[in-house]
Formats: structure tokens, sequence, C-alpha cells
């Protein structure tokens, strides 16, 4: 992407996405200090209002991506050692991604959590403890939710709030009841499917994952693809995923939080629609 392609998009985005561009930042293949890098080709802000719910495996719509797009996720990390692998991976080809961390898991290993964010990826939630929601009292499963968020903040930021600075939450097992969606729903947090996965929690080889994902993608063409960052075989996979992404032409695309009005009134806009590629990495850093 040139830096003309660039400030096109720049342009073309909201002043609310412009905000969550600067701090998410574009790698793009060009820039990367590896040559002939996949690259992350372009940044999707996302709204709750108009895509509260999304991933064709439970949902009935996904984000709108082109043919050959797709968007990488990650769950129940951070965990060390796989997830530092899966960092490694993603920025050895300056892909961004998504991580949907679990809160005890970010009470653990606050560090990891911080690298994540500092390495442009997006930071979304995926509970406290892991629970199958529809299993457990309401109560339980808001306060998990809430706890889950709250542990992520405070381990990306040192603030504990149950308001979470990106709201992208993912069910763990895509295990949802009718209450805490409309709770999610009610509280502006987009609630992530998955398009297509990699049946990564089943005792397979990394060969055997890659061939999950190649195959499904041959069918969906595009899509959110769904990821284990603590799945020591999705570690080991990642490499080859990205050259196949890469041989055949996928495009990645970097899913962030459109911001709301409130918080998009408080940032100048004009600091990163004025600025070079250069000053929004630089900010991005
Ligand atoms: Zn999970």
């Amino acid at each position: 992407m040139t830096r003309m392609c660039l400030h096109r998009l720049v342009l073309r985005l909201t002043g609310a996405a412009t905000v969550a561009l600067a701090g998410s930042a574009v790698t793009n293949a060009a820039d990367c200090p590896r040559q002939n890098a996949l690259g992350t080709s372009r940044v999707l802000a996302v709204d709750a209002k108009t895509y509260p719910r999304v991933g064709l495996g439970s949902f009935p719509e996904t984000v709108p991506l082109a043919d050959h797009e797709v968007v990488l996720t990650f769950d129940d990390g951070p965990r060390p050692p796989s997830t530092e692998k899966v960092l490694a991976a993603l920025a050895q080809e300056c892909v961004r991604a998504t991580f949907f961390l679990v809160g005890r898991s970010s009470a653990e290993f606050p560090e990891l959590v911080r690298r994540i964010a500092a390495q442009g990826h997006t930071v979304a939630h995926h509970s406290w403890s892991h629970p199958m929601m529809s299993k457990i009292p309401f109560e339980q499963a808001k306060e998990d939710i809430d706890r889950g968020i709250a542990a992520d903040e405070l381990a990306l930021s040192g603030v504990s709030t149950e308001t979470p600075s990106t709201p992208f939450f993912r069910f763990p097992y895509f295990d949802s009841s009718p209450a805490t969606l409309d709770l999610l729903q009610a509280r502006g947090i987009i609630v992530f499917g998955a398009d297509l996965w990699a049946n990564d929690w089943e005792d397979i080889t990394p060969k055997e994952e890659l061939t999950n994902v190649i195959e499904r993608l041959k069918t969906a063409r595009k899509g959110i693809i769904l990821l284990h960052d603590a799945q020591a075989r999705t570690a080991a996979m990642m490499p080859g995923l990205l050259r196949h992404l890469h041989e055949n032409e996928y495009r990645i695309v970097h899913l962030v939080p459109a911001v709301s009005a409130q918080k998009n009134a408080e940032v100048p806009i004009d600091v990163p629609t004025v600025t070079s590629f250069r000053a929004i990495k630089t900010l991005a850093e």
C-alpha cells in the first residue's frame, strides 16, 4: 500500500474510526521490515449499532468482507509461551489480529496483555473463568463477563473498569443465552462468533489443523477465522498458515472498534487525520 493509498484509507474512515486507526496502526506489507511480507491490507472499524452480533457459525450475519479477505482471531490467551510464539509469527508478517482474552489469564500475565496491545493487535474479551454461560444463572454469567473485562482492562492500562476500551466479546464455546446476549447488546458490546475455525481444541497435529483451515477457506473464500493462541499446535501452525494465505492471495483485515460519540468528542481528531503515515505509526507505537 502506498502512502497515497493509506491517505485515502484514512480519509475514507470516519473521525471516530480514524482515532481507532491511530491506536492500532496499519502495517502494510511495503512498510514491513521484512521484505515480501503478507502485511495487513486494511482496517475495518466495527460499530455495535450496525453489527451487534457477527459470525456465521452463530448468527445470521458477519462483518463485511470482500472475497479473499480474512480476519484472524485468537481465543483463550494470554498464555506463555504459545501466545508469544503466535505474536512472533504475526510480527514476522506484519499481520494484525484480535485476541479475545480470558480475564484470569490476563491477571496472571498482565505484561503479555500489554505486549499484545503494543504490537498493534486488538484486545477483546472472553470472560473471567471461561464458563458455559447458558449453564449458569444469569447473575453469575454477568459477574463473570464483568470480572473478565475488568481484569483485561486492569492488565492493559492499570484501570479496573467494567466498561471495555474495545467493546468486543466472544462467549466461551460460543455458548450464550438470550439474557446475556441482550445484556451485551444493551451495553454496546459486539458479540463475536466466527465464520470458520480450525478445531484446534481437538487432539490434532499442526499439519492437520492447517489442512482444516485451508479446506474451510476454499469453501468460504473469506471470513473471521477462530484460532486459539493458548494452543501450542496453533502457535506451531501459524507460520505455515500465514505463508498459505500469502501464496493464495488472501488479504488480512484488522478489526477495530468504532469509537463512541462521547469518546470521540474527547479526542482531537485532527491529529491523526492530518499527519503522515509515519506519524500515525509513531502514535501507535
Ligand atoms: Zn475459549
